[in-house]
C-alpha cells in the first residue's frame, strides 16, 4: 500500500507544483483573499468534495477567548471547506491551512516578482509559497493520491483554508463555530518536519505619540513626535529585556530568547522641514503559554506609561496605547497524544528516523482548534526568509511532506472513534 500510495504522489508531482504555483500567482493579502478561495472552492468541487464558503461573522466568533479583534469588515472574505464524507466508523479529520499572505514589501527587495512563483535549484520562490500555501498543497494532493492508490478512509476529512492567520485567528474560529469540526486537526505550517507541540501567545498594539509642531527654524520650542516615539520604542525594548530575563517556561527552556518584540509598522511627519505633530508605531509582543494576553496588554501599557513618565513632555501628554488583532493565547500539546504518535509514525515512514519537537515563538491556528477541544499539531516542509523578501520553499520537502500527511490520513481516518 505504501508503494502505491508512493507512486501516486510521484505521478502527481507536476499538478501539484502547478497547483501551488497557481495559488501562490494570487497576491491574498489582507482583504484580498477572494479570488484565490474561489479558485480553491472550485478545485474542491472539480475533486467532487462537498463544498462551504462564507464570510466570518464577528458576532458569532466574537465570544471565543481567542478572538481578534479586527479594525476592517468581512465581506466578500470567505472561509472555505470542502468535505470527502466517508461511510466508516473511523476518525475524521481536518486539514487546515491559511490562504492569507503578509505583504511583500518593496518590490526592488525581491530577485522577482513576489506573485510570480519561480522554480530555481529545488527550490519555489514566492510570497506565501513556504507560509502556507505549499502547506494547502500538500493537504489536496495527499487526499488526492490516497484516493488515485485506491486507499479507503474510514473517517471523513475535510480540506479548509481559512483567512486571517497572520493577524487574528477568527478565520478558523468561524469554521469551527460553524460546526466544521473533527476528531482531529493538521496545519502544515512551515515547521520543517518537527512537530509543533507548544507555541507562545501574541498581542498586537498600537502606540500613538504626540508631539507640538513648528517650522524646522523654530524647532527648540517644538516636540518632534518622531523623536519622542523613539523614547517610547526604547521603553518597548527595556520591556522585551525584562520578559526574557525571567525564568522560562519550561517548553521554551532550550530557547536563548523565545519571547519576540518587533516594532513592525511606524508612521511619522508630513514634511521634510516640518516637526511632526504625531508619530504612530504598532508592534507585536509574544508572551507564554499559560498566561492570558489581556494581562499581558495591561502589563505593556503600565511599562511604557510608566517609562514615559521620565520624559517632560511625554509626562504631560503620554502616548495613547490600543490593541488589536492578534489576542492569541499560547498552546502546548500532549505528546502522549495519539494525535502525536500518529504523525510521528508517519514522519518516521517518510524520513526514516525520529521526529524533533518544535516550540515555536510565534503563533499558529492551532490554538482555535485548542479552544474547542480538538487534538491539534502542525507539521510541514522547509525552506526559508518566511515574512520576508524571496521567500522559498524546498521542493523535495514539500513532496516527503505530502507523504507524511497522506500516513497521517491512512492512520488516523482508519483508527476507530474513540
Ligand atoms: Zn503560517
Amino acid at each position: 500500500m505504501n508503494e502505491s500510495v508512493e507512486k501516486a504522489i510521484d505521478s502527481l508531482w507536476n499538478e501539484e507544483l502547478l497547483f501551488l504555483k497557481t495559488v501562490a500567482s494570487y497576491d491574498s493579502t489582507l482583504g484580498n483573499e477572494r479570488e484565490v478561495q474561489l479558485f480553491i472552492e472550485e478545485y474542491l468541487k472539480d475533486m467532487g468534495l462537498q463544498t462551504d464558503s462564507f464570510d466570518v461573522d464577528t458576532d458569532k466568533v466574537s465570544k471565543y477567548r481567542n478572538y481578534g479583534q479586527p479594525e476592517w469588515g468581512y465581506k466578500d472574505r470567505p472561509v472555505v471547506v470542502g468535505t470527502r464524507k466517508s461511510e466508516g466508523d473511523g476518525k475524521s479529520l481536518i486539514l487546515q491551512a491559511h490562504i492569507d499572505v503578509v505583504d511583500a514589501g518593496p518590490e526592488s527587495h525581491w530577485e522577482g516578482h513576489a506573485y510570480t512563483p519561480r522554480i530555481k535549484d529545488g527550490r519555489m520562490y514566492g510570497r506565501g509559497v513556504l507560509d502556507m500555501k505549499g502547506g494547502l498543497a500538500a493537504n489536496i494532493f495527499a487526499l488526492k493520491a490516497l484516493e488515485a492508490a485506491g486507499v479507503s478512509l474510514g473517517g471523513d476529512v475535510q480540506i479548509q483554508t481559512v483567512i486571517e492567520e497572520e493577524v487574528t485567528g477568527n478565520g478558523a474560529l468561524a469554521l469551527l463555530e460553524a460546526g466544521y469540526t473533527a476528531d482531529g486537526a493538521l496545519i502544515p505550517e512551515p515547521t520543517q518536519h518537527r512537530i509543533l507541540t507548544s507555541q507562545v501567545g501574541v498581542i498586537y498594539l498600537r502606540v500613538t505619540v504626540k508631539g507640538a509642531g513648528a517650522h524646522v527654524e523654530r524647532a527648540e520650542q517644538a516636540q518632534n513626535a518622531v523623536m519622542k516615539a523613539y523614547k517610547v520604542i526604547e521603553a518597548l525594548e527595556g520591556y522585551r529585556e525584562h520578559i526574557n530575563g525571567q525564568e522560562k517556561h519550561p517548553a521554551f527552556k532550550s530557547h536563548p530568547h523565545p519571547l519576540n518584540v518587533n516594532v513592525g509598522k511606524m508612521k511619522g511627519g508630513d514634511w521634510t522641514s516640518s516637526v511632526p505633530v504625531e508619530c504612530v508605531f504598532e508592534a507585536r509582543v509574544g508572551c507564554y503559554p499559560g498566561t492570558d494576553p489581556k494581562d499581558i496588554q495591561k502589563e505593556v501599557k503600565s511599562w511604557l506609561l510608566k517609562a514615559s513618565e521620565e520624559d517632560e513632555w511625554l509626562r504631560e501628554n503620554p502616548p495613547e496605547i490600543e490593541f488589536f488583532g492578534f489576542n492569541a493565547h499560547g498552546f502546548e500539546m500532549d505528546t502522549g497524544s495519539e494525535l502525536y504518535e500518529t504523525m510521528a509514525a508517519s514522519h518516521r515512514r517518510v524520513k526514516g528516523s525520529d521526529v524533533e519537537n518544535l516550540s515555536f515563538t510565534a503563533t499558529t491556528d492551532v490554538r482555535a482548534f485548542d479552544e474547542f477541544g480538538i487534538p491539534v499539531t502542525c507539521y510541514g516542509p522547509t525552506g526559508g526568509d518566511m515574512h520576508a523578501p524571496n521567500e522559498y520553499m524546498d521542493l523535495e520537502s514539500l513532496k516527503d511532506t505530502t507523504k507524511a500527511i497522506a500516513y497521517f490520513m491512512m492512520d488516523w481516518c482508519n483508527s476507530r472513534k474513540d
